[in-house]
């Protein structure tokens, strides 16, 4: 098998590259961010066919580790990992799902939800980690000193790398903002056994400290500043495509918050592109919400000024940011893509889920983000009926209970001016089967709307 090259370059001067076994974030000429490059020029030279079959043959397959999602495009990924070093939980893979009933309701033929939180920690957080996680175990293997790895988080990246740094028995540590992550999510690292961190900030306070923290120690950072876990992340756009036997979506509606993930999905086309193994781009929607906008107000002065913002508490708490590590790469992607930012308020993002729900998904606070920004996109006519779209759901929706039981319940008015349209109750009941009887025949009309 041909090994590619490929390395850490500076977004914003072009003019440093680093070794992707080297500890360094940021450039240092000009302090920009660094991104993976590959050597596209080797990588075009197989034909855009074999690379097809190449990763179809791959494709969910037991060949360890090339079965993964991510690991099955290793070349287009990370050609230089060993494969005794990668650190893989089978990520990836996950389902494309029809939304055919949701669709006809909101006027769309042809809508799909990739259902990226059908993963091992119920996010696509497990896309980038893999890649990231198996790099370190490659340095600690070449004997570089790497005590620990460290992210701060709105919790599915915790999650991520507790489970991946377990995996892989290295030491990981997590800074999480106090009361602002779900229990089901910062569970998961305790569980796993991380040092968990409950610092009384927010997020764009935990990321501060954690930076601090990675350049005066040895300590490994996995914040997506970090651009390998790019990498991994890119494969939602390789893998959706694929699964549309490498057909291209018209549109693609992300949530974003720090907003590497909308980040890596053009990477990944661009790079499908550069190959030859896609024609065209599809159109990008950033979604985002409302209390944690600060790219929606960029988008809305043409990404002339662009200023940071304290996050309000929204319901969308996995973004919550108000300062994006990859803005500057995001806008990128945007102005390629013809891209839109569109943003949701509260209430709109918890009826749009709890609307979608009913239709037989059970969908995060963030892909009810991306759903109300969809809605409104359908109303203004830029999307339309017969398009291609794909939202990305980011997360199960099982890792926001508390989320999907307040709504239910009524419990977010106050706090979240939230009017629940699609709420339904436990009918509780005595165990007589008259009373049974009744209690389903007043109440079958309500279900069945
Ligand atoms: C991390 C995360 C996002 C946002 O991704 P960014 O790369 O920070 O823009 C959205 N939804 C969920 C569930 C997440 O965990
Ligand atoms: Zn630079």
């Amino acid at each position: 098998m041909t090994t590619y090259r490929s390395w850490f370059e500076c977004i914003r001067c072009g003019s440093e590259r680093y070794a992707l076994n080297e500890v360094v974030y940021e450039c240092s000429s000009c302090g920009g961010l660094l991104e993976v490059q590959h050597d596209l020029d080797a990588l075009g030279e197989r034909p855009a066919e074999q690379w097809r079959q190449l990763f179809d043959q791959r494709y969910m397959g037991n060949t360890w580790p090339y079965g993964s999602g991510v690991w099955g495009k290793k070349e287009m990924v990370c050609p230089t990992v060993d494969e005794d070093n990668v650190v893989s939980m089978y990520e990836g893979g996950s389902n494309l799902f029809w939304a055919e009933r949701f669709g006809s309701q909101i006027g769309l033929e042809d809508l799909w939800i990739k259902q990226c939180g059908n993963s091992h920690t119920g996010s696509f957080k497990d896309l980038g980690m893999t890649v990231l996680v198996s790099m370190v175990k490659q340095m600690r293997a070449e004997g570089k000193q790497i005590p620990a790895i460290a992210c701060a988080s709105t919790g599915d990246t915790s999650a991520a790398l507790g489970a991946y740094g377990a995996a892989a028995g290295i030491p990981v540590i997590v800074f999480l903002p106090k009361d602002k992550i779900s229990l089901a999510q910062l569970i998961q690292p305790i569980a796993n056994g991380a040092l968990t961190l409950s610092i009384r900030t927010d997020f764009d306070g935990c990321m501060k400290l954690v930076q601090e923290l990675c350049r005066e120690e040895d300590i490994y950072l996995a914040n997506s500043m970090n651009s390998l876990r790019i990498e991994g992340q890119k494969t939602v756009g390789i893998e959706m495509v694929q699964q549309f036997d490498w057909h291209v979506p018209d549109w693609i509606v992300i949530p974003g918050g720090n907003l590497g993930n909308v980040s890596a999905l053009g990477k990944g086309f661009l790079e499908m592109q550069a190959m030859g193994i896609i024609d065209r781009l599809p159109g990008i929607v950033v979604a985002q919400a409302q209390r944690a906008n600060p790219l929606y107000r960029s988008f809305q002065n043409e990404f002339e000024t662009f200023e940071p913002m304290l996050a309000g508490d929204t319901l969308a708490s996995a973004i919550r940011i108000g300062d994006p590590v990859s803005y500057e790469r995001a806008v990128r992607v945007i102005k390629r893509f013809d891209g839109v930012v569109e943003q949701a308020s509260e209430h709109e993002l918890a009826d749009a889920c709890a609307r979608a729900d009913r239709t037989g998904l059970f969908s995060c606070p963030h892909t009810g983000v991306a759903l109300a920004a969809l809605l409104k996109l359908i109303d203004r006519g830029t999307i339309t009926s017969a398009q291609k779209v794909v939202v990305i759901s980011t997360a199960h929706g099982l890792k926001f209970p508390e989320f999907k039981v307040r709504y239910h319940e009524d419990q977010l008015r106050e706090s979240h001016e939230v009017n629940p349209m699609h709420s339904n109750q436990p009918v509780e009941v005595d165990p007589d089967y008259d009373q049974v009887r009744s209690a389903i025949f007043r109440n079958l009309e309500a279900v069945q709307a």
